[in-house]
């Protein structure tokens, strides 16, 4: 079991491990009934936590979680040709296939 998030609060913590879930890593999420403990523990430790329950994934989960981010920030995503990931705005090639983006945002 690995943190491969923090969340700000609990729907952002479920949104996160359903788009692991999607990606095929199973993901728990932690903390949830950690209000009452506010006060007790350091706020981090009280946020809820998404865990991934297989270790080798951690790196597909941070960037999962990091795409999905930049994509919030920066505007709408561009889905790959290739795998039908969703890639955001920024990136120029897929990160899963590594295919660039060619005409999609055109
Ligand atoms: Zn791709």
């Amino acid at each position: 079991m690995k943190r491969a998030y923090t969340a700000f609060n609990l729907p952002d913590a479920q949104l996160m491990a359903d788009l692991l879930a999607r990606a095929g890593i199973r993901a728990r999420v932690f903390n949830q009934n950690a209000v009452g403990a506010l006060g007790e523990l350091p706020v981090d430790a009280a946020q809820p936590q998404v865990w991934i329950e297989d270790d080798h994934r951690l790196e597909d989960a941070r960037r999962l979680i990091e795409t999905h981010q930049l994509a919030n920030i920066r505007g709408a995503p561009w889905t790959c040709r290739a795998c039908s990931e969703s890639n955001p705005i920024t990136f120029e090639t897929c990160w899963n296939c590594g295919m660039a983006d060619g005409t999609a945002r055109a």
